[in-house]
């Protein structure tokens, strides 16, 4: 379906601005372009979702998470970049894999079953898009996804 991506996002950090407060973190939305976009509207929303909540449970007090919104005439850019505690290098690699969580005794403070990321780069790559992860540990972190305008379920084989 045709879903504002700008509207996703405005919802989305609507509905995580409590959960930031508490923390004492800063939610920042950036839109560079206005954005419709052919996605599954529940799957998108959960996909970024998963990253805005990361971004405010890895993060420090009085810290700050900043989405930008970027497209240009195939795809759509959103990074979600934050202030918080970074993941270490030898964790990047496993990042997206199901269960998976950085040094359990810290992460088991701030609840969580390490399904967030698997999730979300199933969904990312069920709309053909790709999802990159930089960090520096103790500085913070930048996940970036590219996903196309159009959500192409299955390319039809042509005459
Ligand atoms: P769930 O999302 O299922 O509630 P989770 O947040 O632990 O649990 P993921 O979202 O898959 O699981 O993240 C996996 C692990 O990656 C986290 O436990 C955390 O250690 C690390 N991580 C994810 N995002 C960030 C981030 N923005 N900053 C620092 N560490 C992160
Ligand atoms: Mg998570």
């Amino acid at each position: 379906a045709q879903v504002n991506i700008n509207r996703q996002l405005e919802m989305i950090l609507k509905r995580l601005r409590p959960i930031a407060k508490r923390g004492n973190v800063e939610l920042i939305l950036e839109s560079m372009r206005e954005v419709t976009a052919d996605v599954d509207e529940v799957k998108m929303s959960l996909a970024i979702t998963n990253l805005v909540e990361n971004a405010i449970k890895y993060n420090v007090d009085s810290g700050w998470v900043r989405v930008t919104l970027d497209a240009d005439h195939k795809y759509f850019y959103i990074k979600v970049a934050d202030s918080g505690i970074g993941i270490p290098e030898d964790a990047l690699d496993h990042i997206f894999d199901r269960f998976f969580r950085v040094d359990k005794a810290r992460s088991r403070e701030v609840g969580g079953t390490g399904l967030g990321l698997a999730i979300t780069k199933n969904v990312v790559q069920m709309h053909r898009g790709v999802i990159d992860v930089e960090s520096v540990p103790g500085e913070g972190t930048t996940f970036a996804m590219r996903i196309p305008l159009t959500y192409i379920v299955r390319q039809e084989a042509r005459p």
